[in-house]
């Protein structure tokens, strides 16, 4: 088999770590197993070089220069690796993401990956040598470093896993696998042995960052197995496949497979804004164009004054590019709230049954939790509360979906 395995941050989190890392290789090579390996930075290392541009900068620059600071800290635990593994006798070779050939477009921080050339990872694999890459980067076609986005070693594991076709891409992490809600705010959560690739893409897109969400919007397109589990033991891991493959005979599913809780979120509410045809389109056009991401939106008419409120939801990271687009004179006050946290309830289930949303709202009422917006989809149901609520929110809404069983 060919086997991409992605180690993150804790589990490269210093030197022995890192041996222990190698350990896990060096046995799946000696099952027989071609093995590719996509390591993130040190736990801490990507934040800490976020902080020293800062230093200088102030806001993030979103700068070819950012990518380079950026790429360095994958580059360091690909290149330990290696020489890690090439000092207990076994070939391995390390490689940064342009030299695996992974090419990208060019925004910076953020950017995607357009193609993956595998040859010199082929080529490697065929002289029988372990392949390192260091993840969560790319190069543009003029060979411009880029990276790939907060959490994109899961991305650059499921890219190469499609490009090498790869029978199973493990993501390796510091929790057993997929747990119905992030088990370090509500220790009673399970572990699950399967989600489905759209629950999943739910959960990581409403704050799970146990897979960043195009990693598994990835796997999905590129139909990749994946299965996360821990680096710290043997525990089987959860299995991240097609619908299709959850149905147990005989058996009804889950309605709800899992609560995300999402603190990167902060509210702009623009009030007495002008109440005709055109106006809420021009505001959403001006964010859209500075590529700023909208998710929740809500509008109050005021019958009186013909103004209307409008409300919606940004990354906290977005907010103040989001403030100076929106101060353009169309509102008598903009105000900004950071301390909000979004909690979403995912499941197919919700499909099929009625009653899971009204559910969910009565579950935070009876903890005298104030929701402040609300949206849904096919499979879920967001809620955005007050900052110091999530967590509480988060295990009112695990108990009365009964995750625990
Ligand atoms: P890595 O550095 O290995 O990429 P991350 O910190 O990005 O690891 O992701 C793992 C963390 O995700 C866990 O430590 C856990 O706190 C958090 N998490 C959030 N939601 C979940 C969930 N539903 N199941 C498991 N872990 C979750
Ligand atoms: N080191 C990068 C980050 O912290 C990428 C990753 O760990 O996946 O976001
Ligand atoms: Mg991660």
């Amino acid at each position: 088999m060919l086997i991409v395995q992605k180690y993150g941050g804790t589990s490269v989190g210093n030197l022995e770590r890192i041996e222990e890392v190698a350990k896990r290789v060096i046995a799946t090579k000696d099952a027989g197993h071609d093995v590719v390996v996509v390591v993130s930075a040190m736990s801490g290392v990507t934040n800490q070089l976020i902080e020293y541009a800062e230093h200088f900068a102030g806001v993030q620059p979103q700068s070819a220069d950012m990518d380079m600071l950026l790429s360095s800290g994958e580059r360091v635990t690909s290149s330990l690796l290696s020489i890690a593994l090439n000092s207990k006798g076994y070939k391995a070779v390390s490689f940064s993401g342009d030299m695996a050939g992974i090419i990208t477009n060019n925004d910076f921080t953020k950017a995607r990956i357009i193609d993956i050339d595998g040859a010199k990872m082929k080529e490697a694999l065929k002289d029988g040598k372990i392949v390192i890459v260091a993840g969560f980067q790319g190069a543009t076609k003029d060979g411009d470093t880029t990276t790939l986005g907060r959490g994109g070693s899961d991305l650059s594991a499921v890219a190469v896993a499609g490009a090498l076709k790869a029978d199973l891409c493990e993501i390796y992490t510091d929790v057993d696998g997929v747990y119905t809600t992030d088990p370090r705010i509500e220790p009673k959560a399970r572990k699950l042995d399967k989600i489905s690739y759209d629950e999943m893409l739910e959960l990581a897109s409403m704050g799970a960052k146990v897979l960043q969400n195009r990693s598994v919007e990835l796997a999905k397109k590129l139909k990749v197995n994946l299965v996360t589990r821990s680096s710290f033991n043997n525990n089987e891991g959860t299995l991240i496949t097609g619908e299709a493959d959850m149905e147990k005979p005989g058996m009804e599913q889950a309605l709800i497979s899992g609560i995300a809780l999402d603190k990167n979120q902060a509210r702009v509410t623009m009030r007495g804004v002008v109440d005709k045809p055109g106006v809420a389109a021009g505001i959403f056009k001006k964010l859209a164009d500075k590529n700023i991401n909208v998710d929740m939106i809500i509008q109050n008419t005021s019958h009186e004054d013909g103004t209307t409120s409008l409300g919606f939801t940004v990354p906290q990271n977005e907010m103040e590019a989001a403030r100076n687009v929106v101060d353009d004179g169309s509102a008598k006050s903009i105000e900004i709230d950071s301390e909000v946290v979004k909690v979403s309830v995912v499941g197919v289930g919700m499909k099929s049954h009625s009653g899971i949303a009204s559910m969910a709202f009565s579950s935070l009422a009876n903890e005298g939790i104030n929701i402040q917006m609300i949206s849904t989809s096919e499979i879920k149901i967001s809620m955005i509360v007050e900052a110091k609520y999530g967590e509480l929110a988060v295990r009112a809404l695990h108990k009365a979906y009964e995750l625990e069983k």
